[in-house]
């Protein structure tokens, strides 16, 4: 009795007194697992707030004349020299309504629109062609 015991002891106890770590449940480190959630939530919220809103509106009316000059694009921000565009102004018109009062009837009264000097300036950006103003004769 004792011997049977005894043989058969060794092999059930050998089974049951198995490592704890060894059966599938590791004691993992609670550091990585609970730091890894909340590393990247924190800087997604720095670079949500807009700053540049206010300094966006830049009105370079006070320095368009019928040449083209260097101002700052309120749409691609760049430091660009406009590029000009002649277009009929309210001059234009005038000129031809007096050309047409004088007796240039057929052709003549629209010599204006070949004429720069008779009509308005339009400027633009030369990056992405956003309109920056006009320049007007009247
Ligand atoms: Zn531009």
């Amino acid at each position: 009795m004792e011997g049977k015991a005894t043989s058969s002891a060794p092999p059930g106890y050998h089974e049951s007194m198995q490592p704890p770590g060894y059966h599938g449940n590791p004691p993992y480190p609670p550091g990585p697992p609970m730091a890894a959630p909340m590393g990247p939530s924190y800087p997604v919220v720095i670079g949500q707030p807009p700053v540049v809103v206010h300094s966006v509106i830049v009105q370079p009316s006070q320095i368009l004349g019928p040449q083209p000059v260097q101002t700052t694009c309120p749409s691609c921000h760049q430091v660009v020299l406009t590029r000009i565009n002649h277009t009929p102004g309210a001059l234009t018109w005038l000129s031809v309504g007096g050309l047409f009062l004088v007796g240039c009837m057929l052709g003549c009264c629209l010599i204006p629109f070949c004429v720069d000097s008779l009509q308005d300036v339009q400027h633009r950006c030369p990056n992405c062609g956003a309109h920056l103003g006009n320049y007007k004769r009247l």
